[in-house]
């Protein structure tokens, strides 16, 4: 494994959590254990629904980094006026193929679709985006299961720059089933032991609750957020936020102004997002296992 002994930091003195960087290992990683497993043929299907442009992009980056990494990818586009009958038997199809492994639609689907009852049809096993609600209530009851993708990236941070989380405080900005949610109980399970504080957009002085973390990860979508007067001396601060603004794509958190004062920051873009997709492909490899496609 490469060494971060080089760490590089910002000019303020923060250590730089090089999401690009991370994710390339796990992809290289997992190249080497498929190709010393013989090229199993791990497989990753992907359900588009209608022309959206960033999704459209966000699945092209998944199948090109699931090449990378050894893995088969597979297809299905449906267009925007599919119906509900149309999406589901795609999906049943997939979760009915047992060359298949990994199962991600992509969100959002368009207008008019019921997105739950699509998703309700991923088998825990295959749900390698881990939104379903089976894998939801396997993370909450700590069974084995996928975890979403982008609090997962999180903790890979944390762990490969060496941040501590053991009876340390982190604060979460963000509240949904998609980041907010799931990574609070990352935070709080057995081995990970961080005291975890939930935010949203009624939380009183979220300035001042953010200032009592040792870590932060800001998950809201709103541009710039977090200012330095969030921030204590020395915490990390891992900006999840994607905003499209004028000045183009912003994350949550006001990188020049906290990266002074944080121990260690992520860059936006470069930072939780190629984490993503590095673990989808983590959870892809584990569905393959799950589901005995490749030993144990
Ligand atoms: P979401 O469903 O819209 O949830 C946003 C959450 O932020 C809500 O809980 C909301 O509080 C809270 N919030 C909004 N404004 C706030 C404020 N001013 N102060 C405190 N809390 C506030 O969004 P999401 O799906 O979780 O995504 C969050 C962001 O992450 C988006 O920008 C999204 O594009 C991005 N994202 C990035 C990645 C990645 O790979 N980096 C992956 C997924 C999502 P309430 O519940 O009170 O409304």
């Amino acid at each position: 494994m490469t060494s971060y002994d080089d760490f590089v930091r910002t000019d303020g003195g923060a250590v730089l959590m090089d999401g690009n960087r991370l994710r390339d290992e796990i992809v290289a990683g997992i190249r080497e254990e498929i190709d010393s497993l013989g090229n199993p043929g791990v497989c990753l299907a992907t359900v588009l629904v209608g022309g959206d442009r960033p999704s459209q992009i966000y699945v092209r980056n998944k199948h090109r980094k699931a090449g990378e990494a050894g893995m088969i990818s597979r297809h299905v586009e449906l267009p925007e006026d599919a119906t509900q009958d149309d999406v589901e038997h795609a999906v049943r199809s997939l979760a009915d193929d047992p060359e298949v492994h990994g199962i991600l639609v992509q969100l959002p689907l368009p207008a008019g679709l019921d997105a739950e009852a699509v998703l309700d049809l991923v088998p825990p096993e295959k749900d390698v985006d881990g939104l379903t609600e089976r894998s939801m209530g396997r993370l909450v009851r700590g069974r084995i299961g996928h975890v979403p993708c982008t609090p997962l990236g999180v903790m890979r941070l944390l762990e490969r720059y060496g941040v501590e989380t053991s009876g340390k405080n982190a604060v979460v900005i963000g509240r949904s089933t998609l980041v907010g949610l799931p990574q609070v109980l990352l935070f709080g399970r057995k081995g990970c032991d961080a005291t975890p504080t939930l935010a949203h957009s009624r939380t009183a002085d979220l300035a001042g609750v953010c200032r009592q973390a040792d870590i932060v990860v800001a998950a809201a979508g709103m541009a710039r957020l977090v200012t330095a007067d969030f921030v204590k001396p020395g915490a990390a601060v891992l900006d999840v936020g994607i905003s499209r603004t004028e000045a183009g794509i912003v994350g949550d958190v006001d990188f020049d102004s906290v990266q002074e004062i944080a121990g260690a920051i992520t860059p936006m873009p470069g930072g939780t997002g190629p984490m993503t997709i590095g673990c989808l492909m983590e959870n892809t490899l584990a569905a393959a296992r799950m589901l005995g496609a490749v030993p144990g």
